[in-house]
């Protein structure tokens, strides 16, 4: 299973659904469609309304962030997993590097990871390296740190998706190279079963992806799918990347 996952950040009203109506039109009639799934997650604000609306379609709805305390608690603005599943979220982001750039530590990401698994939501966690850990050859052991310090055997890996989204990559226009990203993505399957015991959880590319690149992309075929942002906020632009996928 390949996935398709749109990152709108701040971004999107509610007639913004406009744009999923006619990416799901796009995905309903798709030959290829059985190969590969297609979440958006808006902000919160628009969780609910798009949960109901594509409730029976076949795009899901998912959330950027999520809080780590479990179900309520007094922390102005917070909104938890068990809230997010509440009005119809099945997957959530964890450790984006917004939010990570914001405050978000290893040990509040593993409490979010959990209370995400333990209220049914699927986790998207997010890794990535910086622009001077890259050049100074930092990237996989960064991505091992990152990985370990969040993830426990006894969380459960069908759950979990990881995200690999260099930080240099995001919103930049640049990419890593063929030959760099496969490697990465190896090493990030080795470090994920030898935390799980078992076959790694699908790994994905973040990253400045688009209908052009995704054509180099699709040759690692290690990569199970792409946390698409900027691109996500446009119709033709998420769909010819699924389309040049599929070429
Ligand atoms: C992101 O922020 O998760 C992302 C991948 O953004 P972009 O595609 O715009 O680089």
């Amino acid at each position: 299973m390949r996935y398709f996952i749109g990152n709108w950040k701040m971004f999107g009203v509610p007639k913004s659904i406009s744009i999923l109506n006619k990416i799901n039109s796009y995905y309903s009639k798709d030959k290829n469609r059985n190969k590969y799934r297609v979440i958006i997650t808006p902000p919160y604000t628009l969780i609910e309304s798009y949960s109901k609306y594509f409730k029976n379609k076949k795009i899901l709805i998912g959330a950027q962030n999520c809080y780590q305390k479990e179900q309520f608690s007094s922390n102005t603005a917070a909104v938890s997993s068990y809230m997010l599943r509440s009005v119809g979220a099945k997957y959530t982001l964890v450790g984006h590097s917004d939010n990570r750039a914001e405050g978000d530590t290893d040990a509040m990401l593993k409490d979010k990871v959990r209370y995400a698994i333990k209220n049914n939501l699927k986790v998207v966690f997010c890794i990535g390296e910086n622009k001077l850990e890259k050049k100074n050859k930092k990237t996989l052991s960064v991505l091992k740190r990152q990985l370990a310090k969040v993830l426990e055997k006894k969380f459960n890996r069908n759950n979990i998706i990881i995200a690999y989204e260099p930080i240099w990559s995001i919103g930049t226009g640049k990419i890593p190279t063929a030959q760099d990203l496969k490697k990465t993505t190896i090493h990030i399957k080795k470090v994920l079963k030898g935390i799980f015991k078992k076959n790694s959880p699908a790994v994905l590319y973040g990253g400045s992806v688009d209908g052009n690149n995704v054509e180099m992309f699709k040759e690692i075929k290690e990569i199970d799918g792409f946390l698409i942002g900027g691109a996500s906020k446009t119709s033709k632009k998420f769909i010819d990347i699924i389309k040049n996928y599929y070429r």
